[in-house]
């Protein structure tokens, strides 16, 4: 067994309201996306640790379900008042563990805390519908009811808003849960676990586990007590969970990966243009489902777009200190599967306008820093454009008019987020009505949903559910129609 410095932090899962220690223990290493070293190691879950994790979370069901949902939501406000005099511990472990800057590690606290308000204070509005029946005298009306344990498996790109988004619906809902962290972020999990308890949250209604999502993950997936599965993260994994969950149909959301189409109209304010591609293709290091991967742009003012787009990108400032405008990726492993996506759209004959290499600039060369890559000269078809990257590379692809704007966006497996920039509203509705994804944004970005907006996608973008919003009550509750039959009184 490795043995490890007392420098690298070792996390452990969270069960039950307590760390558990975990005998003759695996472990994972995480490695910091700004520096290349060693940052801490994350315990190795396997079967046995699931089951602590589920027994705990089915345990604490009857009482935490029985909490009327006016009980719930202040509880969860509570959590949320935690996280809120938390800001700073919060953001610093986003940061550390992501590799983002501060500022944008606090604006995804901010955002996870908005979030946490949306759905505690949803316990007060948690409705169902009373229905006119055929019959006299039936009286017949609708309740939400929860699944039972609930597994929430997350990506890291945004990891606090990722595991808010999913822990506050499910347990307003009633659910207790299992929460599988990223390999890339486990101690955000822990942290926002132990805070919760700290707030009041009962032991064993929210339980973290850490593990490779081929292992610990499946394991949790494939669970007979696990009765909802709300996953985020990529098509493939995303795949193979649909296949494990149809086997016993387990419920099942699952909200995956994106290549987004970004169009730029003759008539576009420009700069405005240039100020939200480069926001969409690159911030967070392009590591967003929803960042804006192709930009699509009319013939007619390609050139000129195009100089603006290199130019504004040329100025982005690699780095984590609060002058820089984009972080690392956030693994080796990405790291060299983006340098192998540019190197064959180079082989192809793809015109690189700027980055297209690792970064070497002195601090930042151990790090996974990919300078802000565009790429032209590529048609739709092409795997660039129908691969989701999740990188800072973005496409430039020519347009002749808004119908081909509009088949170009629509050529992909995908279906996630778009974004349209044009001053004539007509062309914007009848962009935004004929584009296949879930979100449809004009004059702004392709991302930027907020807690209350259902976001999801069609293709491989998703499965239909959305999450969050008031439909992603439908992801973590059973609808229930209650019928009574009483007595006709005849007075
Ligand atoms: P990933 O699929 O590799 O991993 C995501 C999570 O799933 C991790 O916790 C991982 O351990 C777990 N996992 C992986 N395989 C599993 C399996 N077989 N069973 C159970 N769990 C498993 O994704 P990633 O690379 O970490 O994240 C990037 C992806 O997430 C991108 O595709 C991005 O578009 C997507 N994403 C989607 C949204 C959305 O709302 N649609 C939001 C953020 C990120």
């Amino acid at each position: 067994m490795t043995s490890y410095p007392k420098r690298i932090k070792k996390i452990n899962n969270w069960i039950n309201g307590k760390t558990k220690i975990t005998p003759n223990p695996k472990w994972v290493e995480k490695y910091d996306p700004h520096s290349g070293k060693l940052m801490s190691v994350f315990i190795r879950s396997q079967e046995a640790q699931i089951n602590q994790a589920v027994l705990s979370a089915q345990k604490e069901f009857s009482h935490w379900s029985n909490l009327t949902s006016i009980s719930r939501g202040q509880i969860l406000m509570k959590v949320v008042q935690e996280m809120k005099s938390q800001k700073r511990l919060l953001s610093q472990c986003v940061s550390k563990e992501t590799g983002k800057k501060f500022t944008d590690a606090m604006g995804e606290v901010n955002a996870a805390i908005m979030q946490g308000e949306y759905f505690a204070s949803e316990g007060m509005r948690f409705h169902g519908r009373s229905i006119n029946s055929m019959v006299p005298e039936k009286t017949s009306f609708t309740i939400r009811q929860p699944h039972g344990v609930a597994a929430l498996i997350v990506p890291a790109n945004t990891p606090i808003a990722n595991i808010a988004w999913k822990v506050f619906p499910a347990l307003i809902c009633g659910n207790t849960a299992i929460l599988k962290s990223s390999e890339d972020a486990p101690a955000i999990a822990n942290l926002f676990a132990k805070l919760a308890h700290k707030a009041g949250l009962p032991s064993g209604v929210l339980n973290v586990i850490h593990g490779y999502g081929s292992e610990a993950g499946d394991f949790l997936v494939n669970h007979q007590a696990v009765k909802v599965i709300s996953f985020t993260g990529s098509t493939d994994s995303g795949r193979t969970i649909a296949k494990n969950a149809a086997r016993r149909l387990a419920r099942l959301s699952l909200e995956l990966g994106g290549k987004n189409p970004f169009i730029v109209c003759n008539d576009a304010d420009l700069d405005k243009a240039v100020h939200w591609a480069t926001l969409s293709a690159f911030s967070n290091s392009g590591q967003r489902c929803a960042a804006g991967s192709r930009i699509i742009v009319f013939k007619s003012i390609y050139k000129k777009f195009k100089d603006k787009f290199v130019s504004k990108t040329k100025t982005l400032k690699l780095g984590v200190d609060q002058s820089s405008d984009l972080g690392p990726v956030i693994n080796s492993r990405q790291l060299k599967n983006i340098l192998d996506i540019i190197n064959n759209a180079k082989a192809m004959n793809g015109k690189v306008l700027c980055g297209g290499k690792r970064s070497s600039a002195k601090g930042l060369k151990n790090g996974y820093y990919i300078r802000p890559t565009i790429i032209e000269g590529l048609s739709n078809s092409h795997e660039i454009n129908q691969i989701e990257i999740f990188g800072p590379v973005a496409t430039l692809i020519m347009a002749d008019d808004l119908h081909h704007a509009l088949e170009i966006a629509n050529d992909t497996n995908f279906g996630l987020t778009a974004a349209i920039h044009t001053s004539n509203i007509d062309n914007a509705l009848w962009f935004s009505k004929r584009v296949r994804s879930g979100v449809a944004n004009v004059n702004c970005g392709t991302y930027g949903s907020e807690p209350h907006m259902p976001f999801g996608g069609f293709g491989l973008s998703g499965n239909g559910t959305r999450e969050p919003g008031i439909e992603a009550l439908d992801v973590y509750s059973e609808l229930k129609n209650i019928s009574f039959l009483t007595k006709d009184l005849n007075i």
